[in-house]
């Protein structure tokens, strides 16, 4: 039995170092701009080639940092196809770029693909104003409001162009790599149809942002689909992972690789009920979402941060209405005002 959540490869690698923890499974992470500095990617031999899972976000030194290893340990191993775990710019962002670039395909499923293509054309006044009156309901403010009209559409920004043609990827498919079956396993709730990836034969799980070790994923209801009970279908997926192997070594997109994953599937299932807990406590008295965020982020959060905080809190007061604990009621305002259930 392994030490639960043990980081088997050391907190920190440099940026563009190759390192294996796998037999042909090399993590290499690259940096981000934001609080949350950082993406763990990961190189897979393929024959004389590579795979590679993610790609980092669209960034002059993201894109250097690979040039570097294209010219120095990678120069052997052509990339034979770019494989998305899901369409959020640190994981999708140059995979336009480097499929450009090695003539290959990414592979990922239809709905990460079809979001990713959306929001990449989705600027302008609409985008902004569909974002205000749904900031506007979740009880934003003129000084939120302001980082709404600051913010527009960050996405087409931090994405190279997103293929037109892609390989389309479903769950439970099995892609063999390196004459290794990988199975896709498909989570739901902190993107659309995210695609994270088993080799059963010695139990090694890329998880993407479904499961990491240290934060929890974020799920958070978003102004392009308002009604949605991502909680409800993050919580579904978990479920999906307990039958897998309990030695099995998670390769997360953010921290470090980890045994336990079956503890890391209770600790989140149970950060969320207890989240739930509190919200159902703090809406005794009708709360809207902004004020029931100030109950479950204590901290100040930066403009970045603001708008996950404000979706988790949408997300749980959406499945604490579907499971009957809470009453939403729109008040002439238009802001959406939360009540716990008698
Ligand atoms: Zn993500």
């Amino acid at each position: 039995m392994h030490d639960p959540l043990l980081n088997v490869a050391g907190d920190i690698i440099e940026t563009a170092a190759l390192k294996q923890v796998a037999p042909g499974v090399h993590w290499l992470r690259m940096p981000l701009p934001f609080q949350l500095d950082h993406i763990n990617l990961w190189v897979l031999e393929d024959g004389d080639g590579c795979t590679l899972v993610d790609t980092g976000i669209n960034r002059e030194e993201v894109r250097a940092a690979w040039d570097a290893l294209f010219a120095g340990p990678l120069s052997s191993r052509p990339v034979k196809r770019v494989i998305v775990t899901h369409f959020h710019p640190d994981h999708m962002g140059l995979a336009g770029w480097l499929t450009e670039k090695f003539n290959v395909d990414m592979w990922t499923t239809g709905a990460e693909w079809a979001t990713a293509s959306n929001l990449y054309v989705d600027g302008g006044t609409e985008h902004v104003a569909r974002a205000r009156d749904f900031y506007h309901a979740a009880g934003f403010g003129a000084d939120l409001m302001a980082e709404v009209d600051k913010r527009q559409n960050p996405y087409p920004k931090r994405i190279s162009p997103v293929p037109e043609r892609f390989h389309k990827i479903e769950d439970g498919e099995i892609i063999e790599i390196d004459g290794k079956d990988w199975r896709v396993i498909v989570g739901t709730g902190h993107s659309p149809e995210h695609a994270c990836l088993y080799r059963g034969e010695d139990h090694i799980l890329i998880s993407g942002d479904q499961i990491l070790p240290k934060i929890t994923p974020n799920v958070s209801v978003w102004p392009q689909f308002p009604e949605k009970n991502p909680l409800d279908l993050f919580l579904a997926s978990l479920d999906k992972f307990r039958g897998l192997d309990p030695e099995t070594l998670v390769l997360p997109s953010h921290n470090w690789p980890f045994h336990g994953l079956h503890e890391r599937l209770d600790q989140l299932a149970h950060h969320h009920d207890e989240r739930l807990d509190d919200v159902v406590r703090a809406c005794a008295e009708p709360l809207n979402a902004t004020q029931v965020l100030k109950h479950l982020f204590r901290r100040e959060l930066d403009s970045h941060q603001l708008f996950f905080a404000i979706g988790e809190s949408l997300a749980h007061l959406h499945y604490l209405i579907g499971q009957g604990r809470m009453v939403k009621e729109t008040g002439p305002d238009g802001v959406d005002l939360f009540r716990a259930a008698s």
